[in-house]
């Protein structure tokens, strides 16, 4: 195939043609367009933009790269969320069984950590036993036996995308609005989904920190999914700061546990049951608001949410017992509080250091063939703009050993600055709504 030709006319602003992407994306899955080639394309792209019907036909393209989930009639309504990605972000741990749990298929499908942000397969195989590499048969049996799997992205779904997202984290092309929407999109339909829900994150821990990108992005994803046959909402979720205090792949499923026990920080059962409205209404639109709300409620605190998630770890060859005594999950070596060494209002708790700090302990990677310790990590204890008094906890640092924790200590001082004046205003935890007809407040 002749590319260079190809990369000159995106590079020079003008349009590929639907069967160029297509024939590109099918040669370049396998190996029959080299890297080099690709990456300069990417980065043509990246600066020029794609037309609609190239976002729609590249998409289209990485998803017919590998195979689809395909249910039946019978099976109920099978609604999915994926976030952008964030620190301390652990809604799917919570949200997937909690869904579930009130009779909405879940074919849950994530990713690992890469750069300062955690992934969800990371925090599941903090279990011991958990298996997230189902074959796709195999996952579309348990969704249809349990109602839930909680799956990585195997070989089987879109390796196109696989390829790319490698390709574009190492050269630079990432923040791109068509290239972040065809990479989520090509793997999101190919799970054979009724509906699904997007948690866009905003603020400088984001992939697009300003707020009016993560709408665009959002916006892109919506038609791209409308456009498929996949009604699809987004909600727009603030990532100035960790959410939640845990930050690390066990620390992460021991907080998702309390909250699935009913004791789950404010700010992370907010977002939750957020989005976990939405993918009700997305299941069953005739239902209330106020109604779907409840509903999710009651499954947190009869504990049939938690009982759910207990199917999963049974199904996926986890240990269960780690529901009931989370001392069997793993733990770091070394813990160190850090307090706060004079009184004043936190400036901020900025996510990039502290999901790089993480990675820096261990718990994330710098490519995705590396291995993390599930055991290491950061509790951030203060939200930007509280009140603390001196000697007050700030973080509890998880370490595999002294220096590590004499490394985190200095490192979390300069993130969590503390001064004498009230700080201006964090983001609103949640932003705004955002469907096919546009973006608005959040009802
Ligand atoms: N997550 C993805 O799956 N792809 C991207 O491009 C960015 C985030």
């Amino acid at each position: 195939m002749f590319v260079a030709p190809l990369i000159e006319r995106k590079r020079d602003g003008k349009a590929l043609e639907p069967h160029e992407w297509t024939a590109l994306i099918r040669a370049y899955a396998s190996g029959r367009v080299p890297d080099y080639q690709m990456a300069a394309l990417l980065m043509a792209v990246y600066f020029r933009g794609l037309t609609d019907k190239e976002l729609g036909t590249l998409t289209d393209a990485m998803c017919q790269s590998g195979a689809r989930l395909q249910f039946g009639d019978a099976t109920p309504p099978r609604i999915d969320k994926h976030s952008t990605g964030g620190v301390g972000d652990k809604v799917s741990l919570v949200l997937a069984p909690l869904v579930a749990s009130v009779g909405i298929a879940v074919p849950m499908m994530s990713g690992r950590g890469l750069g300062h942000t955690g992934g969800t397969v990371d925090k599941l195989e903090a279990i011991p036993g958990f298996r997230t590499d189902l074959p796709l048969a195999q996952a579309k049996r348990q969704v249809e036996r349990i109602g839930i799997a909680m799956i990585a992205q195997t070989e089987e779904i879109a390796p196109a995308d696989r390829r790319l997202y490698a390709l574009r984290d190492a050269t630079g092309t990432v923040e791109s609005i068509p290239l972040i929407a065809a990479s989520i999109m090509s793997k999101k339909l190919a799970e054979g989904l009724s509906g699904l829900v997007l948690d866009v994150k905003t603020g400088s821990g984001a992939f697009l920190a300003e707020t009016s990108r993560a709408v665009e992005l959002a916006e892109t994803m919506i038609r791209l999914g409308e456009e498929r046959g996949c009604p699809t909402v987004a909600l727009i979720t603030a990532m100035d700061r960790p959410l939640g205090v845990a930050c690390g792949a066990a620390l992460e499923m021991i907080e998702a546990i309390a909250a699935l026990r009913g004791a789950g920080p404010e700010d992370l059962v907010e977002v939750t049951v957020a989005l976990g409205v939405e993918m009700l209404l997305l299941a069953e639109p005739t239902t209330e608001r106020g109604a779907a709300r409840r509903v999710l409620e009651r499954a947190l605190a009869s504990g049939a949410a938690l009982e759910k998630f207990r199917a999963v770890i049974e199904a996926q060859g986890g240990n269960p017992a780690v529901l009931d005594d989370t001392t069997q999950l793993p733990s770091a070596a070394i813990t160190e509080v850090v307090e706060a060494d004079r009184s004043g209002y936190v400036a901020r708790v900025q996510p990039r250091p502290v999901g790089r700090l993480v990675t820096q302990l261990g718990g994330g990677r710098a490519t995705m063939d590396d291995a993390i310790d599930p055991a290491v990590g950061l509790s951030i204890l203060v939200k930007p703009g509280q009140r603390v008094e001196r000697d007050q906890p700030l973080a509890v640092i998880h370490a595999r050993s002294a220096p590590d924790g004499t490394m985190a200590r200095e490192f979390l001082k300069a993130a969590i600055p503390i001064v004498d004046e009230e700080p201006t205003a964090a983001l609103p935890l949640m932003l705004s709504r955002v469907t096919r007809d546009g973006a608005s407040a959040l009802p």
